[in-house]
């Protein structure tokens, strides 16, 4: 499937970035958004975007697409502080939502997930995870 010029225009992540829709946010600045997925591949699985909107990684100027990668890290180590995994897997994917945006998925050395699976938060986990992840920014 490819996208057509109405989806890349009117993205789900347009409406959580100019807040129509609610997400459960992490990190947040006039650049930049993180939020946590709604379908996480692990606990903490996180998206971090630029408000603005490109499509591709290689339509992202190269200033901004350096400035995404320095927050990145910062949410890298906050992820590990908060999940206690052993590494965060930065993965650019973009088959589903066309703005791009960079996954962050809490990872364990002996977890071998060849597809990504899916878990489920209790009642208040995904809240209680996202200030957690917050509070070790
Ligand atoms: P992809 O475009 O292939 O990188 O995947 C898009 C990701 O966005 C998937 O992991 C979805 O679970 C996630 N996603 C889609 N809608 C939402 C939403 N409303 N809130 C949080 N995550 C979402």
């Amino acid at each position: 499937m490819r996208y057509t010029e109405e989806m890349q225009n009117d993205t789900i992540f347009g409406k959580i970035i100019r807040g129509e829709i609610p997400a459960t946010k992490v990190y947040e600045d006039d650049q930049f958004l993180a939020f946590l997925d709604i379908n996480p591949v692990t606990k903490g699985h996180t998206l971090l975007m630029p408000k603005e909107h490109f499509v591709w990684v290689q339509d992202v100027p190269d200033e901004l697409l350096g400035s995404i990668f320095i927050k990145a890290k910062s949410l890298i180590e906050s992820l590990k502080k908060a999940t206690s995994c052993d590494l965060v897997e930065v993965v650019i994917q973009g088959k589903d939502v066309p703005h791009f945006h960079i996954h962050l998925i809490p990872g364990f050395i002996n977890h071998q997930n060849a597809v990504w699976e899916h878990v489920s938060y209790s009642e208040g986990e995904k809240e209680f995870l996202a200030e957690k992840i917050k509070s070790a920014l």
